[in-house]
């Protein structure tokens, strides 16, 4: 047996502005498991820990797993969630040892009630274990907020290099590949990282139109192939609702060694960032204007699919609470038929949908109940169409394989509109979150998700226009109201420009 390597997900993005904390129970609902428990939950799924394992394999490496540990995005860690994911990493480093190396799959942009750089924290806490020699890898999402402790902690950082985020079990390879050299002695990575006064840029890391990330992801391959002692390089949008003095985009150079050339090109890639710090290629639009032109497209000639409406605003995948009701009342307001809404967050009114059962009629408060400024509760009539588990395997690149959790579900009809009441926060980026539920996205006219970007990997195949709403909920592109203390300033957009 080759490398012994520690190994674990341990993954949150988390809203500093969210009232509501992200306990072990929510990770409970989407992934967590334990220690060699690990194989048996992610089999089928295509996700980072699936890449570790292949990569285990190929490498003949000799895996300790800790944890898996993943939920939907919402406010800080709190101390039972963090106390379990941390402590089985930390427990392991310290009882298991020695190692070879480490490769932890980080988020990047997790908060922890005490620890606002909750990533640096673990990975301070870990090096105080192993001491500074062991080699220690991690992967990010692109949405990192990666900290000078991240990168002090960690030799090596490679992130996602798509959004949505479909390469995660490719980013696990590339990472494991370099450890797996500086395990052989051949390199000694070390990585540095560089940003700018901006808090947005980047144009949030989309990767399906032409834009800045697109062109610095090109270079940063093509740098990677040429330049010698260049063994990566993680271009960051960053998490914007992140209360952490170092939040925002940044580029993360490897190198072999330390070496003014990879600050250099960190530095290179954040003038280009900051130059290119106004682009964005989405078109937002306010809950009138998304009718308005919803009525266009579905009037309009040739179209083939539905109408796919995202409200970004209320996109739990980036803390949001998927119980706003902007949208949904705009939406009822215009009379649209042949339409479904998934999903409002709302345990209480699923609950009294399922009790009255699948074919009643029924008048019931629904949404807007965890901070009503961002939606009120509507009080709505209508007929329950269908009652369901709310559990799904996902069959869309972003989460295949991996079983979603929407709890107690009811299909809420109202007019010519099938509302899909859930009672966990899930961003809706799965076809399957309407079609087990009796729903075909395929056959409608209209169709919103609350999702901001992750919904194109399974929609944009099927969808005969794509409207992006900012109906003014928690995750709206106003941060002006967030009340951040921590971050740095002056910074763009909120102060500079
Ligand atoms: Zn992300």
């Amino acid at each position: 047996m080759g490398f012994r390597v520690l190994t674990g997900l341990f993954g949150h993005e988390s809203n500093a502005f969210s009232k509501l904390p992200t306990a072990l129970t929510n990770f409970e609902d989407y992934l967590l498991a334990f220690g060699d428990d690990v194989p048996a939950k992610i089999k089928g799924a295509r996700i980072e820990p699936t890449g570790v394992e292949e990569a285990a394999a190929a490498l003949d490496w000799n895996l300790v797993r800790t944890v898996v540990a993943w939920a939907t995005p919402s406010g800080p860690v709190a101390d039972d969630a963090w106390a379990a994911c941390s402590g089985a990493i930390l427990n392991a480093a310290e009882t298991e040892g020695p190692f070879n190396g480490i490769l932890l799959n980080l988020h990047g942009a997790m908060a922890q009630r005490r620890f606002p750089d909750a990533e640096g924290e673990l990975l301070s806490e870990l090096r105080a274990i192993v001491g500074p020699d062991v080699p220690l890898a991690i992967t990010l999402d692109l949405h990192a907020n990666v900290t000078d402790r991240m990168t002090e902690m960690a030799d090596i950082v490679v992130a996602y290099r798509t959004y949505p985020h479909i390469d995660q079990v490719d980013t696990s390879w590339r990472a494991a590949k370099i450890l797996d050299r500086a395990m052989r002695g051949e390199i000694k990575p070390k990585a540095v990282t560089a940003r700018r006064a901006m808090i947005e840029g980047l144009d949030d890391g989309r990767t399906t139109v032409e834009n800045p990330m697109l062109e610095l992801l090109r270079q940063a391959g093509a740098i990677e192939k040429t330049e010698p002692g260049v063994l990566a390089i993680s271009v960051h949008a960053g998490f914007t609702p992140a209360d952490l003095d170092q939040a925002g985009p940044s580029v993360t150079v490897t190198g072999d060694g330390r070496d003014s050339r990879f600050s250099a090109i960190a530095e290179t890639f954040m003038d280009y960032a900051w130059q290119t710090r106004h682009f964005d290629s989405n078109t937002y639009l306010g809950v009138a204007e998304t009718v308005a032109e919803t009525r266009r497209l579905i009037a309009g000639p040739g179209r083939q699919g539905p109408v796919v409406i995202a409200d970004f605003s209320d996109n739990p995948g980036s803390g949001a609470y998927g119980d706003s009701t902007f949208l949904l009342q705009g939406l009822i307001d215009a009379g649209f038929t042949n339409a479904a809404f998934g999903t409002i967050c709302d345990s209480d009114a699923a609950a009294a949908l399922i009790e009255a059962g699948e074919g009643a009629d029924v008048t019931v408060p629904l949404g807007g109940k965890i901070d009503p400024a961002y939606g009120p509760p509507l009080t709505l009539t209508g007929t329950v169409e269908r009652i369901t588990d709310g559990v799904y395997v996902a069959l869309g690149p972003r989460w295949k394989g991996v079983t979603h959790r929407l709890g107690p579900t009811a299909v809420f009809r109202i007019g010519g509109i099938s509302i899909v009441v859930a009672s966990n926060r899930v961003q809706l980026t799965e076809i399957e979150a309407f079609t087990h539920a009796g729903i075909d996205p395929r056959t409608l006219d209209v169709v919103a998700v609350k999702s901001m970007q992750h919904f194109r990997a399974a929609y944009q195949p099927i969808a005969g226009a794509i409207v992006i709403c900012d109906s003014g909920a928690l995750s709206g592109k106003d941060i002006s109201k967030l009340p951040y203390t921590r971050l740095r300033r002056p910074i763009f957009p909120l102060d500079l420009d």
